[in-house]
């Protein structure tokens, strides 16, 4: 990490940073492990330069090429994996385990857009005049602005950057402040692409506005919170630039009678507590029926009590949350809901061992639907469950709510999976599946939760534009030309006189 420590990384050096020093916390220990340096406009400058001669060099390349590059680079991410894990949970204290997947998900997502983005380059149109080709051509935005957040920057950026490469863009990161060395560290993947190809320009959100803002960059990937995605939106929207926007969710996990109770509740304690419930698509509201409230909840609590607490390089399954800040925050959340009545089935508190670090229990509450827990995103190691009459009790609470990324239904009946299915107003529905991904079908949400989708076919879409090409096969007079018979008058096609 020392050598990374305090960089910037322009058309492919490590350079020292000139901008303002800050300390990185490890939130295992409340101790420095780094730091990072603030982009200055001179620094911003000169990428965003690099950016524009490495991008002609890659979109000069044959899409063949382009496909074994990013082969490459999926290649070193895998080879890297292990490492930059340890980075990341250093910086960010998710359990190893965890951050080691990132670099192999994100490798995954490379190779899904290599092949991807070969396949088709845009369409031809029939004709509307005879002989000649008519075609969409897809061409590439130019230089994409990526601005991750802290929870799951290797694999945030990776669905971003190969989505973008692929269809032929160059790439600035700006990683969160709390993970800027593990994010220079995942350069390295990019070694064998053009010089400036991919960059990092670490620091805060002037940083990522100033990037965002920049005369010459020109599309914007945002994964983040609501506040800071509006910033950048705006931002963007001053120059019409297009913006794929992934920000905060607040997902809904509903369980029905004929669940198999014992595994709703393993599910559900793994949708709820992974990385420390630091995951857009936690699920942060859980709608019990009636019938099964009582068995789920105790099997629920009996999962969050089996798990361990402790610095992600030990064998846990739950390490701090990321910051002393986001801690203070998630327990000012519980303390509101207890105010408000919730019961505290368990946690609630800061963990007796280990002392230092920003840690808290897994925590299981039961809460009422009105309760201002359910209505804002938690982030956090927090499991509010909530008792229902019947499934459309659940839709209905489910779908009140500012937020649509995912949802969950644990059920063994066709019926009601289909009308979750359907009637739930979120980007992913999982059925008996909590949380997984696959790089083939899209990702993304509705109303704040942001607009635009990742992965899939459409997530190569958001970095492209079109272009209309109309080709005569050889030059001929058009009979639209001047000059205009007679006969085409208004005095003629109209009879008028004067
Ligand atoms: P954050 O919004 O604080 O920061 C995200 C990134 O945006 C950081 O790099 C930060 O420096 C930058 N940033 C902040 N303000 C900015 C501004 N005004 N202009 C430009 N850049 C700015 O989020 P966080 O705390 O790092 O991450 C947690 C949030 O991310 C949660 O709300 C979570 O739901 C969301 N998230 C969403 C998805 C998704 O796919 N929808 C995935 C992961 C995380």
């Amino acid at each position: 990490m020392a050598r990374l420590s305090g960089r910037q990384f322009i058309d492919g050096v490590m350079v020292e940073g000139a901008g303002t020093r800050h300390a990185i916390i490890d939130p295992a220990t409340g101790r420095s492990c780094g730091q990072y340096a603030d982009a200055t406009a001179e620094e911003i400058e000169q990428a965003v330069a690099a950016a524009a001669r490495a991008q002609r060099e890659w979109w000069a390349m044959s899409a063949l090429e382009r496909t074994s590059a990013l082969h490459e680079v999926a290649a070193r991410l895998e080879a890297g994996a292990a490492q930059v894990g340890e980075c990341l949970t250093r910086e960010m204290g998710k359990p190893f385990r965890e951050s080691h997947w990132e670099g192999g998900a994100a490798a995954s997502a490379f190779r899904h857009f290599a092949e991807l983005a070969r396949q088709d380059q845009g369409r031809i149109a029939g004709p509307a005049i005879a002989g000649q080709i008519h075609m969409t051509m897809k061409e590439p935005l130019g230089t994409i602005v990526s601005i991750v957040p802290f929870n799951f920057p290797v694999l945030l950026f990776g669905w971003q950057a190969a989505a973008a490469l692929a269809a032929g863009n160059a790439v600035i990161l700006k990683p969160s402040e709390l993970t800027p060395i593990t994010m220079l560290m995942v350069m390295d993947a990019f070694a064998e692409l053009p010089s400036g190809l991919v960059q990092c320009m670490t620091g805060g959100a002037a940083v990522g506005q100033m990037l965002v803002a920049h005369e010459h960059t020109h599309g914007v990937a945002f994964t983040g919170s609501v506040p800071a995605a509006q910033a950048v939106a705006r931002a963007a929207a001053e120059r019409f630039k297009p913006t794929l926007i992934e920000a905060s969710g607040n997902d809904p996990f509903i369980v029905m009678p004929s669940a198999d109770v014992e595994l709703a509740a393993r599910g559900a304690a793994f949708a709820a507590f992974l990385n420390c419930g630091q995951v857009c698509t936690s699920a942060e509201r859980f709608y019990v029926h009636t019938d099964v409230f009582d068995a789920f909840i105790e099997r629920l609590a009996a999962e969050a009590r089996a798990l361990r607490v402790g610095n992600g390089l030990d064998e846990v399954e739950i390490g701090p949350l990321a910051s002393e800040r986001e801690r203070a925050r998630v327990e000012s959340i519980i303390g509101r809901a207890v105010e408000q009545g919730a019961r505290v089935v368990c946690g609630g508190s800061r963990p007796l061992t280990p002392g230092a670090g920003w840690y808290l229990e897994p925590t299981v509450l039961e809460v009422q639907h009105s309760f201002h827990i359910m209505h804002d995103e938690c982030f956090g190691p927090i499991a509010p469950v909530c008792r229902v009459e019947s499934l459309d009790e659940a839709i209905a609470l489910a779908n009140d709510s500012r937020f649509g990324l995912g949802a969950n239904i644990y059920t063994e009946r066709l019926d009601e999976a289909f009308r979750a299915i359907d009637e739930i107003e979120s980007g992913i529905v999982w059925v008996n599946t909590p949380l997984n991904d696959n790089d083939a079908v899209p990702f993304g949400g509705r109303k704040f939760t942001g607009s635009g989708r990742e992965l899939g076919a459409e997530g190569l879409e958001q970095f492209r534009r079109s272009k209309m090409v109309m080709i005569a096969p050889r030059a001929q007079p058009d009979p639209e030309w001047f000059p205009y018979p007679d006969e085409d008058s208004f005095r003629s096609v109209r009879g008028a006189s004067d």
